[in-house]
């Protein structure tokens, strides 16, 4: 598992890095121009695509071979960063045209704008931040250097604009990296609310089992399931439950004891079956139970099961009126039946053992196979 969201996430970090190369590219484009219409030598064309070779490979070699996880930051996020304008600021001090300077400043705004959308502001503005020093550590190179294709006033005003657009864009990926932010909350809000829904839709408030809502679903499923695979053996079972003389319980005790005494038979229910068969709590003191790839008989023995677990069952307010029995009606239902007609026939089983006096299991007739 560990192991799954880790190459995951490594994926995620080859990807970004994969961006970072495509800027890297645009950068070697505008140094293949340059030295198309003259602006630079190939011999500087050539250290300006090995520098980005180098780099590239470095981080995309880094992350394939794993050595990226001995780091603290795997993403080698700011080493990225800070690597990211040299290649452009090399090509830029050999421009032998300083109007032609000024492409690679545009792609360094262009990084930044994509960068908005998925890095931090932090990190935004440490990138802002490297882009702009590069860039100024060439203005420097070229006025010290006293370089031929160095003319002050331009440059200067270049400095200031560049510097002014760098804010501007790092100030637009503060706000949508604020946007980001509010949006995941919300979207965090809005699963909770609808984890909310989706119990308050199937969930009893009360005894915390399925409701009526989805037994009913439950059902349809299990029929369908059925339908399709059309065998003998694929057979359920639907069993009606109903606590007997659960009146007296209320109005001997008050509604609250007869809650517990739901609540109670609720938990005991649950713990005497198997994972794979399904308890509601199907109205009132009535509860529905599905025997899922369950014959009769087998059904039988776990209903024998779950009514002697719940005569074990104890609610001290009861006091002499304990303990709390129950009686059951299964109905087979059987591939091509009316789920209505299953559950109408374990209704009809309910009543015969409450008329049989109580505490028992019945199991409806099969329907004659012709009616099928
Ligand atoms: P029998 O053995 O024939 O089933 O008798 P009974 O008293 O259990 O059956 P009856 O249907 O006469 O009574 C059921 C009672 O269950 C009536 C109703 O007030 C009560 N009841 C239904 N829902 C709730 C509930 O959520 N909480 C409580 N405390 N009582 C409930
Ligand atoms: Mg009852
Ligand atoms: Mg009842």
């Amino acid at each position: 598992m560990a192991a799954a969201g880790e190459a995951g996430a490594q994926r995620v970090r080859l990807q970004r890095t994969l961006w970072g190369s495509a800027s890297h590219l645009c950068i070697l484009v505008i140094g293949l121009a340059y030295y198309l219409v003259g602006f630079v030598s190939g011999t500087q064309l050539a250290i300006l695509a090995l520098l980005t070779l180098i780099i590239n490979l470095g981080f995309i070699g880094a992350i394939l071979s794993g050595i990226n996880l001995w780091s603290r930051d795997p993403s080698l996020t700011f080493p990225q960063l800070f690597c990211a304008p040299w290649p452009a600021v090399y090509i830029m001090y050999f421009v032998s045209d300083p109007q032609a300077r000024t492409a690679p400043l545009l792609m360094g705004l262009v990084a930044l704008m994509f960068g908005a959308f998925s890095m931090s502001f932090r990190r935004l503005a440490t990138l802002a931040g490297v882009l702009y020093g590069g860039y100024l550590l060439m203005v420097i190179g070229l006025y010290l250097n006293r370089s031929p294709h160095f003319e002050v006033r331009a440059e200067l005003l270049i400095m200031v604009a560049y510097g002014l657009s760098l804010l501007m864009v790092a100030r637009l990926g503060s706000l949508i990296a604020d946007l980001r932010r509010h949006l995941r909350e919300r979207n965090r809000e809005l699963e909770a609310t609808m984890r909310e829904l989706t119990e308050l839709a199937t969930l009893d408030p009360l005894t915390r089992l399925p409701n009526r809502r989805f037994l009913m679903e439950q059902l349809e499923k299990e029929s369908a399931r059925m339908a399709r695979r059309g065998a003998e053996q694929a057979a359920l079972c639907v069993c009606m439950l109903d606590i007997d003389h659960f009146k007296r319980f209320n109005d001997t005790y008050g509604h609250q004891v007869g809650d517990a005494v739901l609540c109670a038979v609720a938990s005991s229910l649950q713990g005497a079956l198997r994972q794979s068969d399904v308890v509601g709590r199907f109205g009132g003191e009535e509860f529905l139970l599905l025997f899922t790839e369950c014959s009769a008989d087998c059904a039988l023995k776990v209903a024998e099961r779950v009514r002697r677990a719940v005569a074990t069952v104890r609610v001290p307010e009861l006091g002499a009126h304990g303990p709390v029995t129950v009686s059951m009606g299964i109905a087979l239902h059987r591939p091509g039946d009316d789920m209505d007609d299953s559950l109408r026939r374990s209704d009809e089983a309910l009543y015969q053992a409450k008329a049989q006096g109580r505490n028992r299991v019945v199991l409806a007739e099969p329907l004659a196979l012709n009616a099928m």
